[in-house]
């Protein structure tokens, strides 16, 4: 095999892959060094396991209320098991698909760990390669809280390796992966606790949105706990584990504690020292807006660089480095403006562009919001009757929308050709001249006054 490439990427996950076979369909001989499974963090233990469970709860919820509808179907039960193992298969399937794509682009895949010997050479397994760009695309891993018996917990790794259901169990943390989680378990049937340590999870979104997840996750089955700061764990002589916080409250009888409390980036067994590649106080690899360092010829992107981490944005930032580095196309690189995201809780959240309080500090008195809030016609029928809430957010005279915000039964699926949208420079008149689609949720969105 072959020990120089004109680009090396440094980790197999969503960015990594994306630029070693971009960079090959542009004639690069190019590489990938993966010290894991192939397809990285949302493959493997992020996006696609959370929206398998994610689509299981979801699935739990359509048969508790089919009866509204007439169905005569009970649930009688639920297997964990049967669950994960069909997961396991699909992602090893994956796998599979990620090597042979890899293959058939002709990008080489070198298995191990990849530490820096200087700026032009990696070392993996013993034998040093060497390549005219590197690009550090190690992603990152859960950060766990330094407290007493923290040990005794686990993180989102650690959830998807669970061989058995929890039956009681707290989820600390206030972001995603917190709210995602906890909003699974409780939706398969655990009783949940969702530990926040200040006001409400999600304090960056919206206003409408943190006040909508409040009022959907008990009604959701999450018990939400606020101002709780983790101080100990503690495992009990019946085997139960207690979480103690630092006021003196605590949650007991427990068998699963998941920490949620952030990630960091993979780059401490790296060799950055040895290649001269500066790192921030975070251990993240700093890059300008062409995903430079600051050692010539070695680039960073993904949840290394800590910029909006979310696979799509590693993937296209992937592919217009080498865009840029291989395919001639000298002004290509990622555009971190209004890209678009969904939190998948229960109901889901779509979200783009600036809050209300974001557009405010940068627009002052030129923001005007229209906001809604509508029992979405799924629970016509229904006893139940939770509300989807909306916002745009728009700028100026010509009311330019800045930013878009729903909280509610299908979110997920509603916000990507919104995204499009805003992109686009898209003003409210143009979202009311949008004839609406009925009967949907998202006609909401062109109909707000
Ligand atoms: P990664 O995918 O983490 O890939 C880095 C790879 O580098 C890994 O495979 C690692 O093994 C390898 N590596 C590290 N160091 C070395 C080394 N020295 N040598 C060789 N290999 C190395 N994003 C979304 O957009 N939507 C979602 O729904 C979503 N859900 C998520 C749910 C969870 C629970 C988590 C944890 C994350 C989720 N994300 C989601 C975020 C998403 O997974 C990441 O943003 C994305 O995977 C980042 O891609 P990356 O290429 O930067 O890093
Ligand atoms: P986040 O950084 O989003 O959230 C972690 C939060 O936990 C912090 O913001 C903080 O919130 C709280 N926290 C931190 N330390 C402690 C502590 N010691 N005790 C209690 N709470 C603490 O991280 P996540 O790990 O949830 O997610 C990482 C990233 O992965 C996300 O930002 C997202 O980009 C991506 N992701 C995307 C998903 C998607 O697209 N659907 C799903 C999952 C992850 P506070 O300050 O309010 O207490």
């Amino acid at each position: 095999m072959s020990t120089h490439f004109d680009c090396i990427a440094i980790g197999g996950g969503s960015g990594g892959l994306a630029a070693a076979r971009r960079a090959a369909s542009h004639g690069a001989r190019a590489a990938v060094i993966e010290s894991d499974r192939l397809g990285g963090t949302c493959v493997n233990v992020g996006c696609v396991p959370k929206k398998v469970m994610w689509n299981a709860a979801h699935t739990r919820e359509v048969v508790e209320r089919a009866p509204d509808f007439g169905f005569d179907v009970a649930l009688n039960g639920f297997d964990w098991d049967t669950l994960v193992a069909r997961r396991a298969a699909y992602i090893e399937r994956l796998n599979g698909i990620y090597g042979r794509n890899l293959d058939k682009d002709g990008v080489t895949l070198i298995e191990g760990h990849a530490r820096f010997v200087d700026a032009r050479t990696v070392e993996v397994n013993g034998t040093r390669y060497t390549a005219d760009h590197f690009i550090i695309a190690t992603g990152g891993r859960p950060s766990w809280p330094g407290v007493p018996g923290a040990e005794l917990g686990i993180d989102s790794d650690g959830f998807f390796e669970l061989g058995t259901q929890p039956r009681r169990a707290a989820v600390v943390g206030a972001g995603y992966i917190a709210v995602e989680l906890a909003g699974v378990l409780a939706g398969l049937g655990t009783e949940t606790t969702l530990l926040v340590r200040r006001h409400a999870p999600l304090r960056n979104f919206d206003e409408l949105i943190q006040e909508g997840l409040q009022e959907a996750l008990p009604e959701h089955g999450v018990n939400l706990v606020t101002e709780f700061t983790p101080a100990a764990v503690e495992r009990g002589a019946d085997g139960t584990l207690t979480l103690r916080a630092e006021d003196g409250r605590s949650v007991d009888g427990l068998d699963t504690v998941v920490w949620a409390v952030g990630r960091h980036a993979n780059t401490d067994d790296l060799g950055l020292d040895a290649a001269g590649v500066a790192m921030d106080d975070a251990g993240q690899v700093p890059v300008n807006e062409w995903q430079e360092s600051n050692v010539s010829g070695i680039y960073s992107l993904g949840d290394v660089t800590g910029r909006i981490p979310l696979t799509p944005v590693a993937i296209a930032t992937g592919r217009r480095l080498a865009d840029r580095l291989f395919g001639g196309q000298h002004d290509r690189r990622m555009d971190f403006e209004n890209v678009p995201t969904v939190v998948f809780s229960h109901p889901p959240i779509g979200t783009v562009g600036l809050t209300e309080a974001e557009a405010q500090q940068q627009y002052g008195d030129a923001v005007t919001c229209f906001s809604t809030r509508f029992v979405a016609m799924d629970y016509a029928l229904s006893e139940q009757k939770p509300r989807t809430r909306m916002k745009l957010v728009t700028v100026g005279e010509e009311q330019r929308v800045v930013g878009c915000h729903v909280i509610g039964v299908g979110a997920d699926e509603m916000l990507q050709g919104f995204a499009v949208a805003v992109r686009m420079g898209a003003t409210k008149r143009d979202f009311d001249e949008t004839v609406a689609i009925h009967p949907t949720s998202a006609e909401e969105m062109v109909t707000m006054t």
